[in-house]
């Protein structure tokens, strides 16, 4: 597990000692030997599954292709968490992306534990009949560990509802008579799916924005101007007047995000850049999002890069390099691409003040170190980017019942849920010396230790 997310949850639990409504029950020796022991469990995954994946290539080479999934804790609930495709998947990092989820359920009190899958190749490389290969070989291996109220995957980066439709269909072969709705989420709304699924992430990682800078602050404002942290001074000068936004990453997440924030009417935002995996696009009086957005739909999900194309996107911009988004003069930045692109070699060159994550570890250890220590707010990914596995809960409950909720209903749903967890961490994190993310740490493994000792677990 990455070394950043084991720290944090030590510091976590030593933060818990000194808290007096932690494990009450426990005395002195009981209470230090609980702490060593939820460490070793919140520190190492349950279960580790690796295979290779055999599939033929269309020019008839067989390939074995590194497929996991690793099931890191089960306390709340059946394993949660998405498969990722993508190149650069090791086992190490879908550890750690599934001890991510285990917080990021527990922060938001979804009742499923932390899961991840994934699998080592770049997509674009395969044609539609080896990603569909593929994904039918994913579970067919790891199908007995799969299941309705055992582990429940949905899309990640390089998947969507068409590889979890086509997964859902295998895993319904393969235990036919079984309930199946249940087995995947983040399908399509025709196989299962919920409404408001696909743009769940984006939405709650803008919400997390609007809720402190608009609604939060709006009536805390002065309790915020007592408080002496530079980070309450980042927000408070947001507060109320025109700020500008640059988004990384214009997939799944990012274009939702850049698309929610071009019509807020809460907040003046200027979005002044997006980027992808070619370009960053720079206009200081504001991107036309929507064109943006459209051109990208119909071009496998690429931002125009060249001068011929930003004319045939009918847009303003400037063309940069794909990293200079990071380091623009902006109030605030969305990382809503892959981890550890703030590092510490680069984080003296990011400037804003506040930086959102919606992608998984966007920010590595020390860079986080350097930026909580420069008075930075960051709102940690298991804050901000929980809008997906919330709406995949609501969607894991709509296929128990067979009733499905409007794009309203499940929009209103999400933003109470996130709300609910905001109004309990702004505060806390406002009126003390702890990082934001440090703050969502303690409050998800408190709930986690509770419910740990609670069912006998922590003898
Ligand atoms: N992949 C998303 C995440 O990292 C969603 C997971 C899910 O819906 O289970 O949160």
């Amino acid at each position: 597990m990455a070394k950043q997310t084991t720290d944090i949850i030590e510091k976590s639990l030593h933060n818990l000692l000194n808290e007096p409504n932690f494990l009450p029950e426990l005395k002195n020796d009981a209470r230090d030997k609980a702490i060593h022991s939820l460490i070793t469990i919140l520190s190492t995954p349950n279960h580790i599954h690796k295979s290779y994946l055999r599939i033929a290539r269309e020019n008839g080479v067989i390939e074995r292709i590194p497929a996991f999934r690793m099931q890191h804790n089960d306390t709340l609930g059946p394993y949660k968490g998405g498969i990722r495709f993508h190149e650069s998947v090791n086992e190490a990092e879908v550890i750690n992306l599934a001890a991510l989820m285990t917080l990021k359920n527990a922060l938001h009190e979804v009742p499923f534990g932390g899961g991840k899958g994934g699998v080592a190749i770049n997509p674009r490389d395969y044609s539609t009949k080896e990603l569909y290969q593929i994904c039918t070989k994913y579970v067919q291996y790891f199908n007995e560990i799969l299941g309705p109220d055992k582990d429940i995957p949905a899309p990640d980066v390089g998947t969507s509802a068409r590889e979890m439709d086509w997964m859902m269909s295998e895993y319904k072969s393969i235990h036919y008579g079984k309930p199946y709705l249940g087995s995947f989420t983040g399908k399509s709304v025709l196989n299962g799916g919920s409404l408001g699924r696909k743009e769940a992430t984006g939405k709650g990682v803008y919400y997390t924005l609007r809720y402190l800078l608009h609604d939060y602050l709006q009536e805390n404002h002065q309790h915020l101007a007592q408080s002496q942290t530079q980070q309450a001074a980042a927000a408070l000068d947001c507060r109320n007047r025109p700020i500008t936004l640059a988004v990384q990453g214009f997939g799944n997440v990012g274009s939702v995000t850049a698309t929610e924030a071009y019509h807020c009417q809460y907040i003046n935002n200027t979005i002044v850049a997006v980027s992808d995996r070619n370009v960053t696009l720079y206009n200081p009086d504001g991107l036309d999002i929507p064109a943006l957005a459209k051109y990208a739909a119909a071009n496998r999900g690429d931002l125009p890069y060249t001068k011929e194309q930003i004319v045939e996107a009918g847009i303003q911009a400037e063309i940069l390099d794909r990293e200079a988004v990071l380091y623009l003069n902006v109030d605030v930045l969305i990382l809503a691409a892959l981890e550890d692109q703030i590092r510490a070699d680069n984080v003296e060159q990011v400037q804003a003040p506040i930086i959102v994550e919606g992608a998984n570890a966007p920010i590595a250890g020390e860079a986080d170190d350097i930026l909580t220590a420069k008075g930075i707010l960051v709102i940690p990914d298991i804050l901000a980017n929980a809008g997906g596995v919330i709406v995949s809960y609501f969607e894991w409950l709509q296929g128990r019942e067979t009733q499905y909720y409007s794009e309203s209903e499940v929009f209103e749903q999400l933003h109470c849920k996130m709300g609910k967890t905001m109004n309990k961490v702004y505060p806390l994190y406002f009126s003390s010396n702890k990082s934001l993310r440090q703050t969502c740490f303690d409050h998800a493994i408190m709930r986690i230790s509770s419910i740990l000792y609670a069912q006998g677990k922590l003898f």
